[in-house]
């Protein structure tokens, strides 16, 4: 047996493989699943807009416009006078200075880690944020401090140990999700900028989850904390409520600018096609417009966890439209989504190393373009499916206790994230007076994939401007 069969027999027998399931017609509320009719309930297209006939004529007259593709990296021929226009839009719809669109969410993330913590710089991480946040520390390679997820006092901790409040010249980020994509809990926003201001750190914002979806007119989880104008960086995705693919990152003109000259995932990569981008244009004016689409979408994520207690599943009674009920163990999480596939209801399991383990879910999304009598029928359809899979439905779904928490470093090996991650259930001893000795630094040069490892020079001298790590003389796009 290769060690590639062993490698998938392994995942097998674990509970872990994963298959491709076949959606065919758009993004709407109802899709035909490998050819069965079923309610679509685990879509990040959050305001319905992926399948807007505004945004879909958009997309379609761009590509006779502008043609499907851009041809090259936007630092070449690739920025477009589309990608201009959005850009000025977003700027304007974040309220920053500046805007720059990226191929997608992950790889703005990846870029502003990079550009903004290379080496020589630490950058301070949710251990809960997204992959793509985790792989941009891993990049970075900058030093990577993994606080407890949401817990500000570790945050305030890490920071102290990691330079205190003196050191202005180290660069110093911290970044975090605002809406967590697998539990829809709010990050501590208000907070993070407090003590960022009071260490001297950056703070970047991922609002992948929360544009669109929550906030004034939808502008996201740093609106509707007041907090506009005070976090250094804000990435968010086109992927999701804005309906298309590609993704932007909003800050002041000084950032963007770094950001085009030092972010690799921007330099070394394709610009977003004038289609997305089109089209994402067409969803943020309909949001701009229209932003009863959002009201829309939280009376329905209640409208949904009403029903969901109804059937006995305990989930909180508010608007937040990701729904995550937590099954534990990883067959069974497959056995309650294949029931509830059978009975006309689709909500994809979640399974590590998406989501730490024994904490498999059903992560349930809803769309404003639901109805409610949809909304209470696949309440209904999952509480029938977990008793038929001998489940309780009292049982699933509690949030993320802490002890949920303590595991999550041993995930890694099965695929992406968190290497870094230190608990304070694996950390064996505290140190008298010392609320947490979590602090790692990450120096793994093996974090940098083999297929990057040839361009990556020895580090560059003092006095050179930017830690691209390219011993050529110019930036050469991809
Ligand atoms: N950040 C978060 C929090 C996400 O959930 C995702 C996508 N799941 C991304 C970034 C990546 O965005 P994209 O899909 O545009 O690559």
């Amino acid at each position: 047996m290769s060690e590639i069969s062993e490698r998938l027999s392994e995942l097998e027998q674990l509970g872990l493989d994963r298959r491709l399931r076949l959606v065919s017609g758009p993004q709407g509320p109802r899709v035909l699943l490998d050819g069965k009719p079923v309610l679509l309930l685990c879509s990040n297209n959050y305001l319905g807009l992926a399948d807007h006939p505004r945004v879909r004529e958009a997309a379609a007259d761009a590509a006779m416009r502008w043609g499907v593709g851009a041809g090259s990296s936007r630092l070449v021929s690739g920025t477009m006078t589309i990608h201009r226009r959005l850009e000025e839009r977003l700027a304007a719809f974040e309220r920053t200075e500046s805007c720059v669109l990226f191929g997608s969410g992950y790889l703005a993330n990846v870029g502003v880690i990079g550009a903004l913590a290379g080496s020589g710089g630490t950058v301070f991480s949710d251990e809960l944020n997204h992959a793509s946040i985790v792989d941009g520390c891993r990049l970075s390679r900058a030093e990577v401090v993994v606080y407890r997820h949401l817990d500000v006092e570790h945050l305030q901790w890490s920071l102290h140990r990691h330079g205190g409040r003196r050191n202005a010249a180290a660069r110093r980020l911290i970044v975090t999700d605002s809406v967590f994509s697998m539990d829809g809990e709010l990050a501590p926003l208000e907070e993070i900028v407090e003590l960022a201001s009071a260490y001297r750190a950056r703070v970047a914002v991922d609002e992948a989850h929360a544009t669109g979806a929550l906030g004034p007119d939808g502008r996201g989880a740093i609106a509707a904390a007041g907090l506009e104008g005070e976090v250094d960086v804000i990435v968010g995705t086109l992927g999701k409520a804005l309906g298309s693919y590609g993704a932007y990152v909003c800050a002041d003109e000084e950032i963007v600018r770094y950001l085009i000259n030092t972010a690799r995932s921007l330099i070394f990569s394709t610009a977003p096609g004038p289609p997305a981008i089109a089209g994402a244009l067409a969803a943020l004016e309909l949001l701009t417009e229209r932003p009863h689409r959002v009201q829309r979408l939280r009376s329905n994520a209640r409208a949904l966890r009403r029903a969901l207690a109804a059937e006995g599943f305990p989930v909180a009674d508010e608007e937040m439209h990701i729904v995550p009920l937590i099954v534990g163990e990883e067959d069974a999480s497959m056995r309650l989504c294949q029931a509830a596939v059978e009975r006309g209801v689709f909500a994809q399991a979640i399974r590590p190393p998406t989501v730490p383990p024994e904490t498999s879910r059903l992560r349930l999304t809803v769309m404003a373009s639901h109805t409610p009598a949809e909304l209470r029928i696949a309440a209904e359809v999952l509480g029938e499916s977990a008793r038929a899979v001998g489940l309780d439905p009292v049982t699933v779904g509690p949030p993320l206790l802490e002890e949920d928490l303590a595991h999550t470093d041993e995930y890694d090996e099965y695929g992406v994230l968190r290497e870094p991650v230190v608990t304070a259930q694996s950390v064996p001893e505290r140190q008298q007076g010392v609320p947490f000795d979590v602090e790692r630094r990450v120096e793994h040069p093996e974090a940098v994939p083999a297929l990057l490892a040839g361009e990556l020079g020895s580090s560059r001298g003092p006095g050179q401007p930017f830690d691209l790590e390219r011993e050529t003389s110019g930036v050469r796009a991809a």
